[in-house]
């Protein structure tokens, strides 16, 4: 049930018309737009090797050089990486006033760097490490210079690129040398819910309550197969919200959704934002009531 850019585009900018206080969530799919690779196909299903596990990251230190090894790599990817379209389109909703909250799974601050500003990392941020002992905080990129410095070998091999800024490198990766934290000399682990990891409570209560201010949920991107997004469209469905979702693929809430649009995300967004930009300027003439919304939307800040 693939529809036409322009037909998806009209029924989605009608939904957020009827909806204007919407509770987004979005996935990999909004960052693929931005070049970043994605671990599922359309079916939802692996298309590679699962990512690391929390339990056996913390566990063996051979896990923790494989994946620092590859990382040194992989994550020039992810810091370089621009927002989509896509990231754009929903940054200039938020500027409408129509967006309530948004809730990534993604992990790369796209969102807040093509500016979205009421955002929950719900699982976590790549371009921070913490100490799992104490923990201390640090900028990614500062590590990985620490890292390239201790290990010139390992930081001049090149190989593709994979998600989380992972990369597709195998080597015998035992000579590798960890930076540990320089504080307590605990593990350093990227700020990332992991899985087999958990969500903070923090975010969690953050999501809810944006959720329960929302009119209606929408889904971007995401086949919402990971439980700690999917469990949100449930308690939607619950409280009998309306819920859209526009992606390529199946999602893991189909049986729940009100709206579904299977159709590429940036054109889609792009052309709702087309069709409401114009509306919104003329409600704003008037003062009423997109500027109120506008000064709701600057005084919220992230929770990240
Ligand atoms: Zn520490």
């Amino acid at each position: 049930m693939q529809k036409s850019v322009a037909q998806a585009g009209a029924e989605l900018a009608r939904f957020i018309e009827q909806h204007p206080k919407l509770w987004v969530i979005t996935g990999a799919g909004v960052s693929t737009d931005s070049g970043i690779p994605d671990y599922r196909d359309a079916n939802g299903q692996w298309k590679r090797s699962p990512p690391v596990q929390h339990g056996e990251f913390m566990a063996s230190q051979q896990v923790r050089k494989r994946y620092w090894a590859r990382a040194l790599i992989g994550f020039k990817a992810l810091r370089e990486a621009q927002p989509s379209g896509a990231h754009k389109a929903l940054a200039a909703l938020e500027a409408m006033g129509v967006i309530e909250l948004l809730v990534t799974q993604n992990v790369d601050r796209l969102h807040q760097r093509a500016g979205s500003r009421r955002v929950v990392d719900l699982h976590g941020r790549a371009d921070l490490v913490k100490c799992m002992s104490c923990d201390y905080q640090m900028m990614r990129h500062a590590m990985h210079s620490e890292m390239a410095r201790m290990n010139p070998a390992f930081a001049m091999m090149e190989a593709t690129h994979a998600p989380d800024g992972d990369a597709d490198l195998e080597a015998d990766f035992s000579a590798f040398r960890v930076f540990d934290c320089p504080r307590c000399g605990g593990i350093f682990k990227p700020d990332v819910v992991y899985y087999g990891d958990v969500v903070p409570p923090q975010r969690r209560v953050a999501a809810e309550a944006g959720l329960k201010n929302a009119q209606a949920v929408l889904a971007v991107g995401t086949s919402l197969m990971v439980f700690s997004g999917y469990r949100f469209c449930r308690e939607a469905h619950a409280m009998g919200l309306p819920i859209g979702s526009l992606s390529l693929g199946v999602t893991r809430a189909d049986a729940l959704l009100t709206h579904q649009w299977r159709a590429p995300l940036t054109p889609v967004l792009t052309h709702a934002v087309e069709q409401l930009a114009p509306r919104h300027r003329a409600l704003d003439t008037h003062g009423l009531p997109s500027s109120q919304n506008r000064q709701g939307a600057s005084r919220s800040s992230g929770s990240a």
